[in-house]
């Protein structure tokens, strides 16, 4: 498996599963780029743990940096189904993950959600919040063929006003 649908497809999955049990729709994945490995998988975690931070993206940097080197997690890459927010994106650079990949972006995750007071997102790219880092980390997306899928996942889910 190496191809970036493979593996968004691995973290809608988990958005899926994090839908079914409660919590809002978004996952995400962490994987190996020496060997293709998927180390890790997370969906969001806020309806579980009553903590407004665990976001799929943030809770798997967090357990990938006390799991794995910075070496080895800067030849990582992170798959998520949706474009990380500025915390999560943050969360990703302490945590020296190298590579992230997103289904959709924030602009058209906002398009889903509307108003709604469950994701009330930021006007602000992941781009943005690396390029004012100091690490060179790559970020690809959207990644057009999976809209449907990740868009169908989110599809009931947010009381847009
Ligand atoms: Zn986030």
């Amino acid at each position: 498996m190496e191809r970036l649908t493979d593996y968004l497809r691995l973290a809608n999955q988990e958005a899926k599963t994090a839908r079914a049990g409660g919590n809002t729709p978004f996952g995400a994945i962490l994987v190996d780029d020496v060997t293709g490995e998927v180390l890790m998988r997370q969906g969001n975690a806020e309806g579980d743990t009553h903590d407004a931070t665990a976001h799929a993206e943030f809770v798997l940097a967090s357990r990938a940096s006390r799991t794995y080197s910075k070496e080895k997690l800067w030849k990582c890459t992170l798959y998520t189904t949706c474009e990380p927010c500025p915390m999560c994106t943050g969360g990703i650079y302490w945590a020296n993950i190298g590579r992230i990949v997103y289904g959709i972006s924030e602009a058209r995750l906002l398009e889903l959600t509307g108003a709604d007071d469950k994701n009330p997102t930021f006007s602000m790219g992941a781009d943005k919040v690396i390029a004012a880092g100091q690490k060179a980390i790559r970020l690809e997306g959207p990644v057009l063929e999976m809209e449907t899928e990740i868009v169908a996942v989110h599809e009931g889910f947010w009381n847009k006003k």
